[in-house]
């Protein structure tokens, strides 16, 4: 038998910074960061084209800035710089997996990371480098969702896969609600008007309008990111 193929051949990963916490209540659990690592390898030697939006929670979010006191703006510049704490630290754990990787940030930090470009990301995915995209938009008032939805509409990913801690998106909180239903599949016009909450509604309005999927699944079960790039039926398919 065949083996089996790849569902896309260009994605567009979303972690956020949760993901890379690990047990720690805070911060980078290196250990979680490699076991990522090491299951986006397996896609990567697939010979699927991974791009990755990582977000920054585990370290700022600007609204805790906000809550106590700084200026949103200043607050979420803070978050910014999160996202390209947990860039390198992804960047780092992907290449001591064998991974070829560039690490691209939306706020010009030269030494550390290149500038965002469109061209230049696209001929790094050619290349079968892995692209990190850190810092957003670069812009306060987003979220790293919204760069999510974005970054994927420029490179002509075929498809968002999010990476959550529950198993997809719901009727309600699972998490506080044990009747909570999962769906399989939800249309974005559905997900709109339900303000569900897995994602915020400005990626979502912008992937709905560019017919962009969204696959949110559980990236605590082992194995689920290369079950997603296989277009397995896990989680749920926005779209
Ligand atoms: N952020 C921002 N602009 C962006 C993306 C992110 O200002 O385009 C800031 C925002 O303050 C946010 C923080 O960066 O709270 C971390 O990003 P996010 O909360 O989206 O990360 P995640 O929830 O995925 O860990």
């Amino acid at each position: 038998m065949p083996e089996p193929k790849p569902a896309y051949s260009r994605i567009l990963l979303k972690l956020s910074g949760e993901s890379l916490l690990g047990r720690e209540p805070h911060g980078i659990d290196f250990a979680t960061t490699t076991a990522i690592a090491k299951e986006i390898k397996e896609v990567y030697d697939l010979g699927v084209q991974i791009a990755i939006v990582i977000g920054g929670g585990n370290i700022f979010r600007g609204a805790v800035g906000t809550a106590a006191g700084l200026d949103r703006v200043s607050a979420e510049q803070m978050g910014l710089l999160a996202t390209v704490m947990n860039g390198i630290a992804l960047q780092d754990a992907l290449e001591k997996q064998g991974a070829v990787t560039r690490h691209l940030s939306a706020v010009e930090i030269k030494s550390l990371a290149e500038p965002v470009i469109r061209r230049r990301a696209l001929r790094h995915l050619e290349k079968g480098r892995v692209v990190i995209f850190s810092a957003g938009l670069g812009s306060p008032y987003f979220t790293t969702d919204t760069a999510a939805a974005l970054r994927a509409l420029e490179i002509k990913a075929e498809v968002i896969l999010k990476a959550t801690k529950v198993d997809g998106v719901y009727t309600s909180d699972p998490v506080t609600n044990a009747k909570a239903k999962r769906f399989r599949t939800i249309r974005y016009i559905d997900f709109l008007k339900r303000g569900l909450r897995v994602m915020d509604a400005t990626a979502a309005s912008l992937c709905k309008d560019n017919n962009l999927p969204i696959v949110v699944f559980n990236l605590r079960r082992r194995g689920n990111i290369k079950r997603a790039a296989m277009g397995e039926d896990i989680g749920t398919k926005v779209y």
